[in-house]
């Protein structure tokens, strides 16, 4: 990060506060990755997300059916559905030591599936769904689920002579120096640095929160420029649950159950009974493709999911659907990225964006590797910024 005129502090090491608490909002991938790298490195880090569960974007979602309804004999069943990130593959050196990790860990296993595109790249699917992966992240991380970050405040006199205890730091109006983050739950948490994963898009908002003279301090316009051009693309996915497993007409699923069609509306569909995260009960992910999500954001569910499930008519028959669910993705994959690992403000107190956005890898869209290396590089640097 030495070419983009945010990425230092600008201070000397003798003015720079200590990093005692540190803030990342969002636990997804990204967020998740960060804050663990910090937490193993002894630094006292909470994570917090508007979600429920942690993962954002590797996302499993249960879909509820009755014996009735259901093949099976007895009980309330549950199917499960992938409704995120289907797989992650891994090229980097620190992405496929975590993938290893999570491999030996049970939480990945390898996926065949037969999409013909970069067949020679091995495929990774969570046997219990990819929020596992998450799941297995933010194992002994103090997490925060179900409340979101409204809005972002700072203090910090940059004159100041900085003590080594920046607990200690007050303001004249007698306020903690550092960030503030107010949540919808009414608490306001104090952090010495701040880590912001949300889409990019979703952290400006929140940039935009800050007294506005104090974040034109912190983000020159030729960054602010560089971050409002990154782009996505939208998500319509449908999730089905079927009475009976699907017999796969004319081009046959791979035994894993996964296949890009690329037909007009539809570009992947899986079996999830096949894949292997819903052994009771069959369920299918489908994607739309990023024109028709686009094309029909706002189409209305009835209308949207005749028109989805005509286009997989051939592939999967007529199958007696159970129950259904509909997930819009906003923000889904990331078609322009800012082109480095992640961006940090130009403010005494550390604020560093990461995400899937932020990436020198030339493959698009993004993936979650992308995530996870952009929040291990934040991690990194903010340690390397305190060291
Ligand atoms: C449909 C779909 C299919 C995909 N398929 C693949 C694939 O097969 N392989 C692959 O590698 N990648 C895939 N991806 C991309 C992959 O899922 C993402 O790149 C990755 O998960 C992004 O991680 P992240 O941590 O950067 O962001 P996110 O997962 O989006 O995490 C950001 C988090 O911030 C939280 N947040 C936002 N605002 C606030 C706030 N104000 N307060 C508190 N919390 C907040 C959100 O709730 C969210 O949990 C897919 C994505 C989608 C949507």
């Amino acid at each position: 990060m030495t070419s983009l005129p945010q990425s230092s502090s600008g201070l000397s090491a003798s003015s720079r506060p200590k990093l005692s608490s540190v803030l990342v909002i969002g636990a997804g991938m990204s967020g998740l990755v960060a804050a663990r790298t910090l937490h193993n490195a002894g630094i006292n880090v909470t994570v917090i997300d508007k979600g429920r569960g942690v993962g954002g974007r590797l996302a499993t979602r249960r879909l509820a059916v009755s014996d009735k309804e259901s093949q099976q004999i007895e009980g309330k069943l549950e199917g499960k559905v992938d409704h995120g990130a289907q797989y992650l593959t891994a090229h980097e050196g620190d992405f496929i030591a975590l993938v290893e990790e999570l491999r030996e860990h049970g939480v990945l296993n390898e996926w065949r599936t037969t999409s013909g595109d970069r067949p020679a790249t091995p495929r990774y699917y969570s046997p219990d769904g990819m929020t596992a992966v998450a799941k297995y992240l933010a194992q002994g991380l103090e997490v925060r689920l179900a409340e979101r970050v409204l809005r972002l405040e700072y203090d910090a006199h940059a004159d100041k002579n900085f003590s080594t205890d920046s607990s200690q730091i007050t303001t004249s109006a007698g306020t903690q120096q550092g960030w503030r983050a107010r949540t919808d739950k009414d608490a306001t948490l104090h952090a010495d640095a701040l880590i912001i994963t949300s889409p990019v898009p979703q952290t400006m908002m929140l940039l935009e929160t800050l007294d506005s003279a104090r974040l034109a301090e912190m983000l020159p316009d030729t960054t602010r420029i560089l971050l409002n051009t990154i782009e996505y693309s939208a998500a319509l996915v449908l999730m089905l649950a079927l009475k009976e497993s699907p017999r796969f007409l004319g081009q046959p699923l791979a035994p894993n159950g996964g296949i890009r069609l690329d037909t007009k509306h539809v570009w992947w569909l899986a079996d999830n009974q096949r894949k292997g995260i819903s052994p009771h009960v069959p369920t299918l992910t489908l994607h739309a493709t990023p024109e028709a999500s686009r094309e029909h954001w706002d189409t209305r569910e009835e209308e949207l999911i005749p028109l989805l499930l005509r286009d997989v008519s051939d592939y999967i028959g007529m199958q007696e659907i159970v129950t259904h669910s509909l997930h819009r993705w906003r923000y889904s994959r990331v078609l322009k990225p800012f082109p480095e690992p992640y961006c940090r403000l130009q403010s005494q107190f550390p604020c560093y964006l990461a995400g899937d956005a932020f990436t020198r890898s030339e493959w698009l869209p993004t993936r979650a590797e992308d995530a996870a290396l952009s929040g291990l590089a934040a991690a990194r640097a903010l340690l390397l910024e305190r060291a």
